[in-house]
């Protein structure tokens, strides 16, 4: 398996110089645009890594399953989807027009800003530092990684410049889809978004998944099966961004992709995989982390369908 890892990643690092590693914010540009890496966690326990895998990248969009999951737990099913819908779309990840086009006018799904925005306003806490608290002891925990912290420079910039997600979350407001105060949501959102991880990190949490949410490597159960089972199909039908169907036609494995560059994936009672690669194509995804994803599925026959 390591000399597979070692392959693809080799056979794929020229990919990096076609995308672009992610500019909405200064911090986000500093990353080393070449950078690949990847690790695989199975459910015996085994991890295996390649690459620039011990490099450290924010979790952005990745973080949007964690807060998924959690407010599932704290609401169950029914309250979390009369709040957002579970349907994928073809518009970009932090589209507006959805919003009031649609009808009813919830978000399209917790994968998109919006819809994840949204979620993250269910989850149960007396305060923003509470709420942020509970999902980076989630995270951790998902991890099995007391170091996991958030990166303080993209925190601010992220709070600075997210004049974008605060039209969705005060829209949102508006709707009564979110009924707290919109700052405090926001300002937990832009903190999940800035939790620092490594591809073992994302592995390790895609590994949880894939066990129907027992921790592999300690056989706790922290997450429902039929929560896992929801959140891993919404991966594969929203994980991907507006290239959720190619990524399934391509590759067939329930991911999420983050503009820091990683892809979290989640092979059903196998293994999680995560990928890091900062360069990415036109839709976010990082571009070489999505040859390296379909070169494994293909090698190791991973696709589920
Ligand atoms: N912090 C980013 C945003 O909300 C996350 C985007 C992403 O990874 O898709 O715009």
């Amino acid at each position: 398996m390591k000399k597979l890892l070692e392959k693809v990643i080799e056979n794929n690092r020229n990919y990096t110089e076609f995308g672009e590693v992610a500019s909405y914010i200064p911090e986000l540009t500093k990353a080393n645009k070449n950078a690949l890496g990847i690790c695989v966690t199975t459910l015996k326990g085994e991890e295996i890594c390649a690459g620039d895998c011990n490099t450290k990248f924010t979790i952005q969009s990745i973080s949007k399953v964690i807060t998924l999951i959690i407010a599932l737990m704290d609401n169950g099913k029914e309250k979390t989807f009369s709040k957002v819908g579970v349907e994928p779309t073809t518009d970009a990840f932090n589209s507006i027009i959805n919003l009031e086009a649609k009808n009813p006018n919830k978000p399209l799904n917790p994968m998109i800003n919006a819809g994840a925005i949204a979620t993250v306003s269910l989850i149960d806490g007396e305060n923003s530092d509470e709420i942020f608290n509970k999902i980076l002891n989630f995270t951790r925990k998902l991890a099995g990684n007391e170091d996991i912290h958030i990166n303080e420079n993209v925190y601010r910039c992220e709070k600075e410049t997210g004049d974008r997600n605060r039209s969705l979350a005060y829209f949102m407001k508006s709707t009564g889809i979110i009924t707290k105060d919109v700052e405090n949501v926001l300002d937990v959102y832009f903190r999940q978004c800035s939790m620092e991880v490594t591809c073992k990190d994302i592995s390790r949490i895609g590994a949880v998944l894939a066990n129907n949410g027992v921790i592999p490597w300690t056989k706790e159960r922290v997450i429902p099966e039929d929560i896992a089972r929801v959140v891993k199909t919404i991966m594969v039908t929203c994980g991907m961004y507006d290239a959720s169907g190619e990524f399934a036609v391509n590759i067939g494995i329930p991911a999420k992709s983050g503009v820091g560059g990683g892809i979290m994936a989640s092979v059903p009672s196998n293994m999680g995989i995560g990928v890091f690669g900062p360069a990415l194509d036109s839709k976010g995804n990082s571009i070489a982390g999505i040859k390296v994803l379909a070169d494994l599925s293909k090698e190791l026959n991973l696709s589920i369908f």
